[in-house]
């Protein structure tokens, strides 16, 4: 077996060792001395060079081990890393060893310092809770969801910042039966109900076992899926009553309604007024749907408001004069605005029809126009009808929404006219307003910024 260089002078020293004691015994034969003298002398002599080696072995073991434990003076690992013996590898081992070590310690802060960062700024609310649902952690998005004061304090018991018992209880039982769980939940904050998808699952943390949760808001979605079940509802409605219509008159026609001329033909009127009406809510949700997707969007053009308020006004005439309205030219400014024409036009004549539409028979519907000085240019309809009651305003522009259903029928509206208005409208980044008197008649006012 090859020996190592430090083990050799090892060697070289402990036989320099016994040389030495040697001549010192042959020297002190000589001296005629006795042999037990001479081997008590290279006896004490030996037991002083070892306790020497010993001591000086036990400091620097002592030294390794400080280091290794972590408290010891740089310098001293230094000198023991410039030894050549078996120690000096050691201290060059230990060193190398804990600055890896180091470097894993401070990768692992990082980490978790990453880690904090992330769970404290995220948009869902984590929450994390010990075996007796006391919180660990909690970020500042579940303390908003909650309505508790950020930052939650650890150790606190969750039923003393959430109310909701069904967060509790699906913590509970993934606690219990140590398996993921989700489900929604409403919280009620500031007096607004939100709701919010929480998945908890089971969380083996170095502090112990417990169980996380992360809440997602999914309120706008919920409002969303809302919104479109009621409008599926609304579709359905509209159609059934026309199509219904339909069916029970050319049932009673079939039954033996064609025998009788004068009533038969009354029955395909009625049938063909519902068809219309069908027609016409199919093509206002088409409208609408385009305008929504944005698949009709064509890019932008300068739009004359003159041209677009005088073509609307010859598409409203006849059924003007069949009401009996007149239509009044008011007041009118040019201006160029930038959209669609097909659009501008469909909005001012939904205006003007509604104004002939709800009006008394020898009523008025009044058209103008207005540039004002912030460069916008305003198109006022004002009709003497009806009029809209105030509370209610503000919802004709709703899909479906309608004042008076029966009278709305009657004329052949869809409820989706000022829905329509209202979209063409912000998409051209306008507005439009509505004023009315109830019994007196309505102003509607649609502003848009002016081409320069
Ligand atoms: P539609 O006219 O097809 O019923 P709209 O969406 O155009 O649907 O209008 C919604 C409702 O707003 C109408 O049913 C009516 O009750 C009310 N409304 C709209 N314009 C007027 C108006 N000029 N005068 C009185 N009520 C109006």
């Amino acid at each position: 077996m090859p020996v190592s260089r430090p083990i050799f002078r090892k060697l070289l020293l402990n036989a320099l060792l016994l040389i030495a004691a040697a001549l010192i015994i042959i020297y002190l034969d000589l001296s005629r001395r006795g042999i037990f003298e001479a081997a008590c002398i290279a006896v004490v002599a030996a037991l002083v060079i070892s306790y020497m080696q010993a001591v000086s072995l036990e400091r620097r073991i002592g030294r390794l081990r400080d280091f290794a434990e972590g408290g010891v003076d740089r310098r001293d690992i230094e000198a023991e890393k410039a030894a050549e013996d078996e120690l000096g590898v050691l201290a060059r081992s230990l060193d190398g060893m804990a600055a890896r070590l180091g470097g894993m310690a401070e990768r692992a802060k990082v980490d978790g310092a990453q880690r904090a960062a992330i769970l404290a700024t995220m948009m869902e609310g984590v929450l994390a809770v010990d075996l007796k649902l006391r919180i660990t952690f909690s970020n500042r998005s579940f303390a908003e969801a909650v309505g508790a004061q950020h930052p939650i304090r650890d150790g606190t018991p969750l039923p003393e910042v959430v109310r909701a018992p069904s967060l509790i209880e699906l913590l509970s039982q993934v606690l219990r039966e140590g398996e993921p769980q989700e489900q929604r939940i409403g919280l009620v904050l500031a007096g607004e109900e939100r709701i919010f998808l929480a998945q908890a699952a089971p969380l083996a943390s170095p502090a112990g076992p417990g169980a996380i949760a992360v809440l997602y808001d999914i309120t706008p979605l919920e409002r969303l899926e809302r919104v479109r079940r009621d409008f599926v509802a609304n579709v359905s409605h509209e159609l059934r009553t026309p199509l219904t219509a339909i069916r029970g008159y050319a049932e009673t026609l079939l039954e033996g309604g064609l025998e009788d001329a004068e009533n038969s033909r009354r029955f395909v009127e009625i049938i063909k007024a519902h068809a219309i009406r069908l027609g016409n809510i199919t093509s206002d949700l088409l409208t609408l749907s385009e305008l929504e997707s944005g698949a009709a969007a064509s890019p932008p053009e300068r739009v004359s408001v003159l041209a677009a308020v005088d073509s609307s006004l010859r598409t409203v005439s006849t059924a003007a004069r069949l009401a009996g309205v007149r239509l009044v030219r008011g007041d009118m400014e040019e201006a160029d605005v930038l959209g669609s024409r097909t659009h501008l036009e469909q909005v001012l004549v939904n205006l003007l029809d509604n104004g002939v539409k709800f009006n008394r028979s020898d009523g008025e519907v009044r058209i103008e126009t207005h540039r004002s000085p912030d460069g916008n240019v305003s198109i006022e309809v004002s009709d003497t009808g009806v009029g809209i009651p105030s509370e209610l305003q503000s919802r004709i522009f709703e899909r479906f929404y309608r004042v008076d259903k029966a009278r709305s029928r009657e004329a052949g509206g869809t409820g989706l006219g000022l829905s329509i208005v209202k979209h063409i409208v912000e998409r051209m980044n306008g507005t439009v307003t509505v004023e009315s008197d109830l019994g007196r008649g309505s102003k509607f006012t649609v502003t848009l910024p002016r081409c320069a």
